[in-house]
């Protein structure tokens, strides 16, 4: 086997790896009574159903909750998402959103300022499994529109 294609099997294992880590344990997950904005999104092809929750004051985007059922990409991705996103300014978060989105369609990178988000770059052939890999990323872009119409950005 060549240097080449042991480091590919590497990458794989390791971004495996970093996809079940979510699934297992996801990040951010459960409802809150109080978010700002709310977005439902489901995914009929795969089953996958999924809310959204964002908290955005002063520009920021304090707090990201989310909730769903579905396949091990988009529970993991969900989750992906919510760490993405939380913490950082309104229009840094809806860039991140693109750019991720842009990596699903399978544009060119490189996509090196995605970080661990690039383990689900693999989805990106399986176009039935795009969806999945992207409907957190679309409700929270959908609750950002939101957030900023609102004025709270
Ligand atoms: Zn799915």
């Amino acid at each position: 086997m060549s240097l080449e294609e042991q480091h590919k099997i590497n990458l794989n294992e390791i971004y495996k790896q970093v996809i079940m880590s979510h699934f297992a344990r996801p990040r951010n997950k459960g409802l809150v009574n109080d978010p700002d904005m709310m977005v439902h999104l489901d995914n009929p092809t795969c089953g996958d159903t999924i809310d959204v929750q964002l908290k955005v004051k002063d520009g920021l985007v304090e707090a990201v909750h989310w909730a769903g059922r579905g396949c091990s990409i988009s529970m993991a991705s969900a989750s992906m998402m919510s760490e993405a996103v939380k913490g950082k300014p309104v229009a840094e978060a809806k860039a991140m959103i693109d750019r991720f989105k842009a990596m699903m369609r399978g544009e060119p990178g490189p996509f090196k300022e995605l970080g661990e988000l690039q383990s689900l770059s693999g989805v990106a052939k399986y176009p039935v499994r795009i969806k999945c890999a992207t409907l957190a990323w679309n409700a929270a872009a959908m609750g950002l529109d939101q957030a900023q119409l609102d004025g709270r950005s």
